[in-house]
């Protein structure tokens, strides 16, 4: 194969793929979704495309295999987030290419990893490639406001199109140093949410004559409690594999401070001496607990007038494994006397589940050793993403999903683009995980 041609072609595919502007909302990504299934045609590959509403295209494909194992699918969404185009050095939605780097709001969440797949798919189609696996490609709307016209609708609408064993998407991250090694992160899972909505009670009244019944005491005083306190220390299994897979790969000092946080007895101090920066310990924390953050306040409207009634909306996510009963008991316990006085009420949503799929299985081994192939000996570690991808909607059909985009690390200035401004991916990188997913399609699907 010519990774050189490949590896053009793959970055006019990302280049095209990035100057339809599928904003979401609305999405609009039909138009998108009809240039990929011209792709395929031209490759002579059928694709089936599915509209969830006006203009909300999703497509599929499949490669037949021969049948004696159940099929692996590749998918991503191809809709992004808005951006503020005044505060980007480049057009949004240029795709331009300027040294080496093409720039445009879904670089990097997630069109990258659509042309990657679609990259894979014509190759092992142009390769004649015998599968002993179906491998199917699906690209998907409406990732970015929860799914309903997108993977969503396809799992209740579509389910046969796309039931498969094992599931490629986005997650993971660039890979991260740590001890002078590369660690590249596979998401096993995701956590889930559960918002709650806090709201004082009181009495109105005069703000010229204030009294203590003012409805923002109460819920300020919950508001601190929630910021300030921490929900139990929970290891799911793919944390805990997280962390030994870590602490194996490092010197021996850093290995027993990353064991400690495993530990009831030891992880607050180990937590606080492990030499990471900010971002990761951050993070960390959230693979280790539920966390509860308040994002929205709402109280009265005049000034002079006291308010009766005072509100927060908490950002509430979930570990894998948590229930609607188990998190309402651990709020609670943080809130304390106050619910009971009346003064207080919690008021949970919708809960939504986090998700795990097995942190060891046959296709995580054939990620890990084209991992250590291509970078030579980069580490593939299981991770917990905790925000939510369309991950949970098509783990519903059971197929195991795992996330994970090939990236290599290129520098604090090349990290964290992902809905940020001047969103970009070098062509280096595109053509890294280009490379790695074929390989992982090829040896976990080829007879
Ligand atoms: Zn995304």
């Amino acid at each position: 194969m010519n990774w050189s041609s490949i590896s053009d072609e793959t970055t006019r595919l990302l280049q095209d793929l990035l100057r339809f502007n599928t904003t979401n909302p609305p999405g609009n990504e039909t138009p998108c979704i009809n240039y990929i299934a011209q792709t395929l045609h031209r490759e002579g590959i059928d694709s089936v495309v599915l509209e969830s509403a006006p203009g909300r295209g999703n497509l599929v494909a499949r490669l037949k295999g021969d049948g004696s194992l159940p099929p692996l699918m590749l998918f991503g969404h191809v809709d992004v987030v808005p951006a503020e185009a005044d505060k980007w050095q480049r057009d949004p939605f240029s795709g331009d290419l300027i040294d080496g780097v093409i720039w445009g709001r879904g670089a990097t969440d997630m069109k990258h990893m659509v042309a990657m797949n679609l990259m894979t798919f014509m190759q092992l189609k142009r390769q004649n490639v015998p599968l002993k696996r179906d491998v199917i490609f699906m690209a998907n709307a409406d990732e970015e406001v929860g799914g309903t016209y997108g993977a969503l609708w396809m799992v209740q609408n579509h389910p046969d199109l796309i039931r498969a064993e094992y599931a490629l998407t986005e997650g993971g991250a660039t890979s991260i140093e740590i001890d002078g090694k590369s660690f590249f992160v596979c998401s096993t899972g995701e956590k889930g949410a559960a918002r709650f909505t806090l709201r004082g009670r009181g009495k109105p009244g005069h703000a010229s004559q204030p009294h203590m019944q003012n409805s923002i005491l109460p819920l300020s005083k919950a508001l601190v409690k929630v910021m300030e306190s921490k929900l139990p220390l929970r290891i799911t299994a793919t944390t805990r594999s997280f962390i030994e897979s870590l602490a194996t790969n490092v010197n021996p000092g850093l290995a027993e401070m990353l064991r400690g946080v495993l530990d009831p007895a030891l992880h607050d101090d180990a937590v606080a001496e492990l030499p990471f920066p900010e971002p990761i310990l951050r993070r960390l924390n959230a693979m280790c607990r539920d966390t509860a953050t308040p994002t929205i306040l709402q109280a009265g409207s005049k000034i002079n007038v006291i308010p009766a009634e005072a509100e927060a909306q908490v950002d509430c996510r979930v570990l894998p494994g948590t229930t609607p009963e188990s998190i309402d008991r651990d709020v609670r316990a943080i809130l304390g006397s106050a619910l009971a006085s009346g003064e207080l009420e919690l008021e949970f949503g919708r809960f939504s589940p986090g998700i795990e799929s097995d942190p060891s299985s046959p296709l995580l081994e054939v990620i890990k050793s084209s991992v250590a192939e291509h970078t030579g000996g980069g580490i593939v570690i299981p991770g917990l993403i905790t925000g939510g991808t369309d991950a949970r909607h098509v783990t519903k059909l059971g197929t195991k999903v795992y996330g994970f985009i090939p990236t290599r690390y290129e520098g604090p200035h090349m990290m964290g683009l992902a809905h940020a401004h001047d969103e970009r991916i070098s062509v280096a990188n595109l053509t890294f995980g280009t490379q790695v997913i074929y390989d992982v399609t090829h040896k976990f699907c080829a007879v």
